[in-house]
């Protein structure tokens, strides 16, 4: 695959879910991915990127922002407490906010420094015991507790599990954010995207389709 055939692809489902073109935002997720397939991306003129790890991201992206400008750089990976600050400087928006304790940490350092990320909430939709995010049945109340902390929710995010089939909890998702009039919504990956776009993601996150496998 390629980034022309990708873009082509969401253009198209957006086109069969009777969305508008360009109503949802491609983010190359280039976590774990060699530099140079990143650079050849920034090449072609893609703005948007995804990252897992802080710490990871903290050592590839202020170079790349000194030589191409216009950077949009999302968190979309597990977020600890003490990195919070780090994150908050080094990203547009951050897709895993899955516990009040982070929630709580962010609007301490959003009230401290007068800045906030786009933040989207992290439900666990599959309700996996390992999985990060919220469960359904305490999605309303999170919404509401990170709207009284005066923070920025821009949406909500999910991770369907792998076994099961992904319309379902992105049909959940959307549903989650009607009620509660979110708008975005961050969902599907590069095996799933369209039908991620047919249930009306804002956002969807395609890494492996985009850059090739991630080396191990
Ligand atoms: C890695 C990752 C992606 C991209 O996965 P691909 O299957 O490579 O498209 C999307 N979202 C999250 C949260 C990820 O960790």
């Amino acid at each position: 695959m390629s980034l022309s055939e990708i873009q082509a692809r969401v253009l198209a489902a957006e086109t069969a879910a009777g969305r508008a073109p360009g109503s949802t935002r491609l983010i190359a997720v280039s976590k774990l991915q060699p530099p140079e397939r990143v650079e050849a991306i920034l090449d072609r003129g893609h703005r948007l990127f995804g990252e897992n790890r802080v710490q990871e991201a903290a050592g590839k992206w202020p170079d790349w922002r000194e030589r191409f400008s216009g950077l949009e750089v999302h968190l979309l990976g597990p977020l600890q407490s003490n990195k919070a600050r780090q994150a908050m400087e080094l990203f547009e928006a951050i897709h895993s906010v899955d516990r009040p304790k982070i929630a709580q940490a962010i609007a301490r350092l959003a009230q401290e420094t007068g800045a906030c990320p786009d933040l989207f909430l992290q439900i666990n939709t599959g309700e996996e015991p390992q999985k990060a995010g919220v469960l359904p049945s305490g999605a309303d109340a999170f919404v509401a507790e990170c709207r009284g902390l005066d923070l920025p929710v821009r949406g909500l995010m999910c991770i369907p599990p792998v076994d099961e089939e992904p319309a379902l909890h992105f049909a959940l998702l959307a549903r989650i954010a009607e009620r509660n009039g979110l708008e975005g919504l961050s969902m599907g990956m590069s095996g799933d995207f369209e039908r991620a776009i047919a249930q009306g993601a804002t956002h969807v996150r395609v890494g492996s389709a985009i850059f090739g496998e991630r080396p191990t």
